[in-house]
């Protein structure tokens, strides 16, 4: 490890690896730092189709196409019934290859996005812990003080600290710019089995969204390599684990009253123990300052439900690594420079933080609004590939605004 670079990233998961990657390949000399021992574990498995081209920015189409990963090329949703909705076949609205994507093992996959930024050329770092982000006398970041695994802590200096910490957010936190969303204090448990039945053909690979009776809790469905499947409820953190007793408990209960998924478990045996998260959802008041910026989960973090999570952190990875690129070569590190993409990203954010809004809405029917309007099903296939970014991407909700209102009235 060098005592100074051009750029210092904090942390080795998707956000942090994919800016790593891109300011070491335009030269800037950058060290990407990882507490964990990779590969480690991590959850988020379901990516969105716009994620790839962030995968051609950085070069890793191939690697992807030649991995185990299950191809993703549809989405569904079941009722709190069981009654199933049509897939949502990506391909069917645009049958490029940019709209499937995959199911990924995030130990595997975190791993390669860590080895690929060494490629790079990055100095990458794993079971080595960021202490402390240090500021100057002007409020500018100046560096880092690293733990290494022997536990000697050494001051690294940097023009830029990028912020990958993930839902550590750790300048956030020290800076108290991190604020709780009010209406999303939600909370998972999720565990992986084997052999879940899942559909034949294509859709085999496609993520499922299952509402359980009460409508109070949803489950996920993602399929894995090696018919591993994740399967994880989320509800509010309230009622999922407040005096209901041990996860497995819950799960158990919440699982008795999901007819779509009693019906896949049929033969399946679980593999791993229950995981439990709690209050991931959350924003950022401040999302650059002089010589820093934030990236991924810890630029904020909306919900799982639609599985945007690692797309946003490959994407605001990439888009931070253009800041400071052009940032480097202008010799502007300057907060604006460093955080001059935010606006816009939150802009396309902000559709699907929307559309959120309308899954935890119980008392609206998405199945009823789409007959009724079947001109905004490719516009909500879009908002499910990830398309936020386009003039048109919010149309949907022309109607669906109008809707959910009279819905809650
Ligand atoms: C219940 C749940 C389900 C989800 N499901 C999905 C899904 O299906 N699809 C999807 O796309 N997203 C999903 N997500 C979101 C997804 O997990 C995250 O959005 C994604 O991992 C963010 O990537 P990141 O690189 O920002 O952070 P992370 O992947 O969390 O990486 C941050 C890294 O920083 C390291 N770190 C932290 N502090 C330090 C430090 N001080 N020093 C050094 N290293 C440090 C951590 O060890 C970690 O490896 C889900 C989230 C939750 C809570």
């Amino acid at each position: 490890m060098k005592s100074a670079y051009d750029c210092v990233v904090i942390g080795g998961g998707p956000a942090g690896s994919t800016t790593a990657a891109l300011t070491a390949e335009a030269g800037l000399s950058t060290l990407l730092l990882e507490r964990e021992k990779m590969p480690r574990f991590h959850v988020g498995e379901s990516l969105m189709p716009e994620a790839y081209w962030v995968f051609e920015r950085l070069g890793l189409l191939d690697k992807m196409r030649n991995s185990d990963f299950v191809k993703k090329v549809s989405v569904q949703f079941v009722s709190g019934s069981g009654k199933e909705s049509s897939p949502f076949f990506f391909k069917e609205h645009d049958p490029r290859e940019c709209s499937q994507t995959w199911q990924v093992e995030r130990a595997k996959f975190d791993h390669m996005l860590f080895d690929h930024a060494a490629e790079k050329g990055a100095d990458t770092f794993d079971n080595t812990r960021v202490r402390d982000v240090l500021f100057d006398e002007n409020k500018r970041a100046r560096g880092v003080a690293v733990e290494s695994a022997d536990k000697s802590i050494q001051e690294i200096e940097a023009k830029v600290v990028v912020d990958a910490t993930g839902q550590q957010s750790f300048i956030a936190s020290k800076l108290g710019l991190r604020n709780d969303r009010p209406d999303l204090k939600k909370a998972a448990i999720w565990t992986y089995y084997k052999n879940a039945a899942r559909d034949p053909g294509e859709n085999g690979g496609a993520t499922i969204i299952m509402h359980t009776k009460s409508k109070d809790a949803w489950f996920w469905f993602i399929p894995l390599a090696d018919d591993i499947t994740s399967i994880g409820c989320v509800a509010d953190n309230q009622y999922l684990l407040k005096g209901r007793g041990t996860p497995e408990k819950v799960y158990e209960e919440e699982l008795a009253d999901c007819p779509g998924l009693q019906t896949r478990l049929q033969n399946a045996e679980r593999t791993q123990d229950y995981h439990v998260a709690k209050e991931f959802s959350y924003t950022t008041s401040q999302r650059s300052g002089d010589g820093w910026v934030l990236v991924g989960d810890a630029y904020g973090f909306i919900d799982p439900i639609y599985s945007s999570g690692v797309f946003f952190a490959m994407k605001t990875g990439e888009l931070a690594a253009d800041a400071i690129i052009e940032g480097h070569a202008s010799n502007n590190l300057s907060a604006e420079q460093l955080g001059k993409w935010t606006a816009d990203f939150d802009a396309g954010a902000k559709w699907i933080s929307k559309l959120v809004d309308v899954y935890y809405c119980n008392e609206f029917s998405f199945g009823k609004f789409l007959k009724g309007h079947m001109h905004h099903q490719g516009n909500l296939t879009d908002l499910l590939i990830g398309r936020i970014f386009t003039p048109e991407a919010g149309n949907i909700f022309n109607d669906l605004d109008p809707a959910l209102s009279e819905a809650t009235n």
